[in-house]
């Protein structure tokens, strides 16, 4: 633990870590020492985490990258946080995150940009854009991260490290700060398909009293199948995961790494995926939607940031949610408001969940062709700081890989597979079908 948090200092201009304190993590450390000394079994006795800061932890404070909740202190740990400490893990910090977990580059974050440690002049990805780097530039031997539409993957292909999101319902999001409730997964980021195995079998399981749509389904222990053949799997590859967008160099890489995996055994197979398209509408519909709801609790009544100046009730409310919420945030609760609205609900809203439900069946489909489905987590490396700019649908558009997964609630993971433009990190995308997480891990496994 001191090793990681005298790294997370003298990197403190990766801007990854949003709060540390010494004097906790090692009181931490020093009682999962007892825990080993005592001979008890605890699968992840002493290793040092850090979690994204969308997770909440009565230790640190807890910001979910907004100035709305600057200096929060949560009277309670999020379950998987609770989980992992039950399993032995040591706190390091909280991680820097696009502004309740609404981006794709990290620059969303009320509290500055994160620096891609393989060229700090790009973007590390969003939205656990902290996790990613703190386990990239190893200040952290493993993070949490939280996926609604790919902000574990993404950031895992940008910063050339493993992540994993579950099936939907898998790891219970009770304390985790809420974007988009029909979405929203944790997950592990972590350097190798193994370590992920290892923190994801701590994380999963049901919590029936603390979140309704955790699916009761025991943990697993995801490390079981780890070493198994890839003989005869199945790898599905859409077409559409193909089409023009993809930049040449990020082709490559997944082209090499699919003709990897037919040297390990693995039989290719062409399918389509025919709404990838529609799944970035239908999203930044959906996810505004839940979100616009979401956020409603950050009033300034109960918690969080309250305007100093304000005549009366509605008053305060305005300025507080001025003050208090980014720019991108705002803009997402003005479309989700809108879509939610009266004669545009029939119109948007529920126009975009048919088409989710679309787009779960054209996995359905495509699984009864195949084990797994590969291709890219996104069209292109990490881009520069800055590059998209003023403009939100340059990063929407970015997504167009990672949301049909999350739309259907599948479990998906980002694994390394090479270098593309600037010599930066590539990620192949695996996605599987419910439940399947551990065949995925152990394709990873075998490839990696
Ligand atoms: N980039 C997507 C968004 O901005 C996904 C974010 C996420 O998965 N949390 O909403």
């Amino acid at each position: 633990a001191r090793h990681f948090l005298a790294r997370a200092a003298a990197h403190a201009d990766l801007g990854a870590y949003l709060a540390t304190d010494e004097a906790v993590t090692l009181a931490q450390a020093r009682a999962a020492d007892q825990r080993i000394a005592s001979g008890e079994a605890a699968s992840l006795a002493g290793v040092p985490i850090a979690h994204k800061d969308i997770f909440v932890t009565k230790d640190f404070p807890s910001t979910a990258g907004s100035k709305m909740l600057e200096g929060y202190r949560s009277p309670f740990d999020a379950t998987v946080v609770r989980k992992l400490a039950e399993a032995g893990a040591v706190t390091l910090g909280k991680l820097n995150c696009d502004e309740f977990a609404m981006g794709s580059s990290n620059e969303n974050s009320a509290y500055g940009v994160v620096r891609n440690p393989w060229d700090r002049s790009r973007i590390p990805g969003g939205s656990s854009g902290g996790s990613a780097v703190a386990v990239a530039a190893r200040l952290a031997p493993a993070a949490t991260g939280t996926d609604t539409g790919g902000s574990i993957r993404q950031p895992a292909s940008f910063c050339g490290i493993t992540g994993i999101k579950p099936t939907y319902g898998r790891a219970s999001r009770y304390g985790m700060i809420a974007y988009a409730s029909s979405l929203d997964q944790a997950g592990p980021m972590a350097r190798s398909a193994e370590d992920c195995a290892l923190l994801l079998s701590a994380i999963c399981g049901p919590d029936p009293d603390r979140d309704s749509t955790s699916l009761d389904v025991p943990a697993e222990d995801f490390t079981r199948s780890l070493g198994g053949s890839l003989e005869g799997l199945r790898i599905g590859v859409p077409k559409e995961f193909f089409a023009e967008g993809v930049a040449p160099d990020v082709r490559a890489a997944i082209d090499a790494a699919l003709a990897q995996y037919e040297k390990l055994g693995a039989r290719r197979v062409e399918i389509s995926l025919p709404r990838t398209e529609m799944a970035i509408p239908v999203y930044y519909v959906i996810a505004p939607a839940e979100a616009s709801s979401n956020l409603s609790r950050f009033d300034g009544v109960k918690f969080g940031h309250r305007a100093k100046d304000y005549g009366d009730l509605l008053e305060m409310y305005k300025r507080t949610r001025a003050e208090g919420f980014g720019l991108e945030v705002q803009r997402r609760i003005m479309v989700g408001t809108y879509v939610l609205s009266h004669g545009y609900y029939d119109a948007y809203y529920l126009q975009a969940q048919k088409i989710r439900r679309m787009i779960a069946d054209d996995f359905q489909q495509a699984f009864r062709q195949c084990d797994v489905i590969a291709g890219p987590v996104a069209p292109s490396v990490a881009w520069k700081l800055g590059e998209h700019g003023n403009d939100p649908m340059a990063d929407y558009l970015a997504d167009i890989f990672t949301l049909p997964g999350s739309l259907a609630g599948l479990p998906g993971m980002s694994i390394p597979c090479g270098f593309g433009a600037g010599g930066m990190p590539v990620g192949l995308q695996l996605l599987g079908n419910y439940f399947q997480e551990a065949k995925l891990l152990n394709a990873a496994h075998a490839f990696q």
